[in-house]
C-alpha cells in the first residue's frame, strides 16, 4: 500500500458507498461485491478478477477504522486524485512537519505565510500519524520518507609503521552532513516546507524506460528531498543539511599497508529517519620505519655480519618489530646478500597469523682496525693467496 495508492484510488467509489458510510454499510457493500466478483463464481473472467482485487483492497483500508482514518486524512491533505489547488496556485501545501522530523519546531498551527487555510490547521498532531501510518508501510511510492541510509564518508589517516603492522585505535576528525540544527532539517525558517508537487514528496520522478519498466531519477525541483522550503533557512540556505565535524576513535585493523583503503561499516554519516549509518572509508598512509621494511605480509630487515661470522658460521641475534629478538643460525660460508627467514615475525595477516621477517645478510667491513686485527687479517691474506674470486669474470666477459 503506497501513498500513491491512497492519493489515486477512491476506495469509497470502488465499494459504492458514501464518504460518511457506517462500518456496517461498508461491510455490507464489500460482501455483496466480493460475492459477485469472486473468481470462483467468474472463472476466466479477468475483469471480475480485477474488480475482486480492487474491492478487497478497498475493504482492507475502509474496513479498518484506523486505516480508514489515515486514508481520509491523506486524501484531505493531498486532495482527491491529485493535489488540491491552494490559493497561490501550483497545487502546493503548507503543513507542519514537526512530527515528521522529530524534535522539530513542534506544532505550529497554520504554518508559514500564505498557508492555504485548512490544510495545515486541520491536522496538527494528526499529521504524524498520517505520515507514520502511510509511509512506514512501504511500497514504491513511499521511498522518500522511509528511513534512509547515511552517506559514506571518506577520510585519511597516517599511521606509524608499527601501528600499521599491529593495528591501532586512532582519533579521526571528520566532517559530515547532518540535519541543520536551525531548521531541524526542514530547510525552512519556520519549519514549514511544502511538499514538492513535482514528485508528490517522493523525491523521485519516474520516466518510462520502455519495455514495461520505468526508471526513477531524483526529482530536480526539490533535489530529491521531496520538500521545498518556502522561506529558506539562513543557516543551511534551504538545503536542510549542515556540515558537522566530529572526532571519533577509529580502530584500524592490524596489517594495513600504505595506500590501502579500508572500510569501516556503519561509521559514516548518520542515517535519516532512523536509517542506518553509512560506511567510513579510510585511506591509510604509513610512515617509514628507520629499520624495518615491508613486503606484503613480510617484514624486511638488513643485518650486518662480520666476515668471520659469515665465513665461519655462527649465531646472530636480530631485533623483531615489537617483540623479543630472535637468534638466527648462519651456516658457514654465508654470502652477503643472502636472505634468511624468521618465521612468524612479520606483519599480522587478516586471519590473525603473521608473515615472516626476511633478514638480508650484509657483510660489514670495519672502517678502522686495531693493530692485532690488522696483523691477523694480513696473515689471513697471505694464507689465502691463490684464491681469486674474480677469476671467472674475464672469461665470461668475452663470451657471446
Ligand atoms: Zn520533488
Ligand atoms: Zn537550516
Amino acid at each position: 500500500m503506497s501513498t500513491k495508492d491512497f492519493i489515486e484510488k477512491d476506495y469509497y467509489k470502488v465499494l459504492g458507498v458514501p464518504r460518511d458510510a457506517t462500518e456496517a454499510e461498508i461491510k455490507k457493500a464489500y460482501r455483496k461485491l466480493a460475492r459477485e466478483n469472486h473468481p470462483d463464481a467468474n472463472e476466466g473472467d479477468a475483469k471480475a478478477e480485477e474488480r475482486f482485487k480492487n474491492v478487497s483492497e478497498a475493504y482492507d483500508v475502509l474496513g479498518d477504522a484506523k486505516r480508514r482514518k489515515e486514508y481520509d486524512e491523506a486524501r484531505a491533505l493531498f486532495g482527491n486524485g491529485g493535489f488540491r489547488q491552494g490559493p497561490g496556485g501550483g497545487g502546493q501545501f503548507n503543513f507542519d512537519l514537526g512530527d515528521l522530523f522529530g524534535g522539530g519546531p513542534g506544532q505550529q498551527p497554520g504554518g508559514g505565510a500564505g498557508a492555504p487555510g485548512g490544510a495545515a490547521g486541520g491536522f496538527g498532531g494528526g499529521l504524524g500519524d498520517v505520515f507514520g501510518g502511510l509511509f512506514n508501510r512501504g511500497g514504491p511510492g513511499a521511498t522518500r520518507t522511509q528511513p534512509r541510509r547515511g552517506q559514506d564518508v571518506e577520510s585519511e589517516v597516517t599511521l606509524s609503521f608499527t601501528e600499521a603492522v599491529s593495528g591501532a585505535t586512532v582519533p579521526l576528525r571528520m566532517s559530515s552532513s547532518a540535519a541543520c540544527k536551525s531548521c531541524s532539517g526542514t530547510g525552512d525558517k519556520n519549519g514549514t516546507p511544502r511538499v514538492c508537487s513535482t514528485c508528490v514528496g517522493t523525491g523521485q520522478v519516474s520516466r518510462g524506460g520502455g519495455g514495461g519498466f520505468s526508471l526513477t531519477d531524483p526529482c530536480v525541483d526539490c533535489r530529491g528531498r521531496g520538500l521545498i522550503a518556502q522561506d529558506p533557512c539562513d543557516a543551511c540556505r534551504g538545503s536542510g543539511r549542515a556540515t558537522s565535524s566530529r572526532t571519533m576513535q577509529v580502530r584500524i585493523p592490524p596489517g594495513v599497508d600504505d595506500g590501502q583503503r579500508i572500510r569501516l561499516r556503519g561509521k559514516g554519516a548518520p542515517g535519516e529517519r532512523g536509517g542506518p549509518h553509512g560506511d567510513l572509508y579510510v585511506v591509510v598512509h604509513v610512515d617509514e620505519h628507520p629499520l624495518f621494511g615491508r613486503r606484503g605480509d613480510n617484514l624486511t630487515l638488513t643485518v650486518p655480519v662480520t666476515f668471520p661470522e659469515a665465513a665461519l658460521g655462527g649465531e646472530i641475534k636480530v631485533p623483531t618489530l615489537g617483540g623479543p629478538p630472535v637468534t638466527l643460525k648462519l651456516p658457514p660460508g654465508t654470502p652477503g646478500g643472502r636472505t634468511m627467514r624468521a618465521r612468524g615475525k612479520g606483519a599480522v595477516r587478516k586471519d590473525g597469523t603473521r608473515g615472516d621477517l626476511l633478514v638480508t645478510i650484509e657483510i660489514a667491513v670495519p672502517r678502522e682496525m686495531g693493530d692485532a686485527a690488522r696483523k691477523a687479517l694480513t696473515e689471513y691474506r697471505a694464507a689465502a693467496e691463490g684464491e681469486d674470486p674474480r677469476a671467472g669474470l674475464f672469461e665470461a666477459a668475452k663470451g657471446d
